[in-house]
């Protein structure tokens, strides 16, 4: 079984640290729309609605905001849906060879 408490609070992407943060409040963005994940490049925040769903669902939301962040640093073009599929696929594989799994 999954667990959150393996999602980390602090993140070193591509050099930079970024922080990881749950929140209660589902208006995570600027606007009216409700978002599960935001990433917020300028803070180098990654935040996740803590009710969003379930755990598996909190880490595909998770690998996709980090997703997003590497779409801006690497400059490359992907769309929101590119990037759900990369999330749902990576989420997948390292779930299932128990990579996400934390060992003593
Ligand atoms: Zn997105």
């Amino acid at each position: 079984m999954v667990s959150l408490a393996n999602i980390p609070s602090k993140l070193n992407i591509l050099g930079t640290k970024w922080k990881v943060v749950f929140l209660d409040d589902h208006k995570l963005g600027n606007d009216e729309e409700d978002l599960d994940g935001l990433c917020d490049y300028q803070a180098s925040t990654i935040s996740l609605y803590s009710k969003c769903g379930t755990p598996d669902y909190m880490w595909k939301t998770f690998f996709h905001e980090i997703l997003e962040a590497l779409k801006i640093e690497l400059s490359v073009k992907l769309s929101h849906k590119d990037l759900d599929l990369l999330a749902i696929g990576l989420y997948q594989v390292l779930n299932d060879n128990r990579l996400l799994t934390k060992k003593d």
